[in-house]
């Protein structure tokens, strides 16, 4: 039942021969101070009371732990949603940042920054800082701020300076260079607010802690609702990777419990326009730590695609990479249309508009055999609402 494999990043950030800190040496105090004092204050009672008192009160957490009847009936087992759509702000990334602007503040920074494709972590980041009343910058790239306007206002809104980067592809990769030059010249009152479980250590592990919120509800829930005390199978989609670390977080270490990441294979894994990384990605090194990653032969990042701006990403988190190699967690891989499938059949069957990432994860409910008394969690991420216009386009609304 327990195994002794240790699937938690060690003192240096390593999960297995995945990730470290791959870090230019003008960078290398930030990220060490980091380091040094991360679990520190994540573990401190201090800390865990406020963090805790924000997410009941202010993200609105606990998120329900759904029994889906009529989805449940269909595919002749049961699947429990995990309602990380119900959070303030839509989604589970507000888990992370409401954690990260805590730690922020314990270490006295004054200035917040950050990156984001899609803009929904720019978002998550923005809220934070308007709550906390802190200075906040998000880079962007300039394509990106061209095509996600209304989350462009909303940080804009919020009070945030969203930076357009005007490098290469002017997208993702471009805007997080950008922000790590920021931290550069600014490292004494600037922290760097990463939205998902990539980066150099401590990075994926500190935000696999504070996105583990949601592995620790569901132990408890499931037991609430059933005759276990845990879920057979736990699903979930994974761009960077934070949902899924969050949702695996407390079953790592319990071999009853079946782990499932689904990756977005945009137009076909073959296709060229896709963002599987665990299908067609191999060994490198991508923001600062080494993992699976989508590149040339001599070494370039491949720039990703898919219909979901939240998975559209050429990398996937270090532990991830882990988890692949080891065969803790099984991986499979979701088209745009079998997500916009899914997208459809959620909707139809509970009442239930999830975004294009959440979808992708639902498709394990096709692509996978489940028994009549199985417990399968599948972690809803985040809602439809920021994907509407492509309902509209792709469902002729
Ligand atoms: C950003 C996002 C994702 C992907 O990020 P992870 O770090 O892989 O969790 C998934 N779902 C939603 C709704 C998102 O906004």
């Amino acid at each position: 039942m327990a195994n002794t494999y240790n699937y938690h990043a060690d003192e240096n950030g390593m999960y297995g021969e995945f990730g470290g800190a791959y870090v230019p040496e003008m960078l290398y105090p930030n990220v060490e101070n980091l380091k040094k004092v991360y679990l520190g204050i994540i573990e401190s009672d201090e800390f865990q009371q406020e963090y805790k008192a924000l997410l009941k009160d202010y993200v609105g957490r606990p998120s329900p732990l759904y029994l889906a009847k009529r989805l449940s009936e269909k595919y002749n087992t049961n699947v429990y949603l995990k309602r990380e759509d119900l959070n303030h702000t839509g989604a589970h990334k507000i888990n992370n940042t409401v954690g990260q602007i805590l730690v922020a503040k314990k270490l006295g920074k004054k200035r917040i920054i950050a990156e984001t494709g899609a803009g929904q972590h720019g978002v998550a980041t923005a809220t934070v800082c308007a709550l906390m009343g802190l200075e906040c910058i998000v880079y962007m790239g300039e394509l990106d701020v061209q095509r996600q306007a209304p989350n462009v206002a909303r940080m804009r809104m919020l009070g945030a300076t969203v930076v357009p980067a005007m490098s290469g592809n002017r997208t993702l990769k471009d805007a997080t260079n950008e922000a790590l030059r920021d931290w550069i010249c600014n490292p004494e009152d600037t922290f760097y607010l990463i939205g998902s479980v990539v980066g150099p250590h401590p990075y994926p592990d500190m935000v696999a802690r504070l996105q583990a919120i949601i592995s620790e509800e569901i132990k408890w829930q499931i037991k609430e609702q059933t005759e276990k005390d845990y879920p057979d199978y736990v699903v979930a989609c994974v761009g960077g990777g934070s949902n899924a670390a969050g949702s695996f977080f407390h079953f790592l270490d319990d071999d009853r419990v079946k782990l499932v990441a689904v990756e977005a294979s945009g137009l076909g894994i073959d296709s060229g326009e896709t963002a599987a990384t665990i299908a067609i990605g191999s060994k490198g090194i991508i923001h600062g730590s080494k993992t699976f990653l989508m590149q040339t032969d001599d070494g370039q990042i491949v720039e990703p695609y898919s219909i979901s701006a939240g998975l559209d990403y050429p990398g996937i988190g270090p532990q991830h990479a882990n988890l692949f190699q080891t065969g803790r967690a099984q991986f499979l891989s979701a088209t745009d249309d079998d997500a916009l499938e899914f997208v459809m059949e959620l909707t139809r069957l509970e009442g239930i508009i999830p975004a294009l990432e959440s979808a992708h994860a639902m498709v394990a409910l096709k692509k996978m055999t489940f028994k009549k008394d199985d417990a399968v969690v599948i972690t809803l991420s985040g809602r439809g609402d920021k994907d509407m216009e492509t309902y509209m386009n792709r469902f002729n609304l």
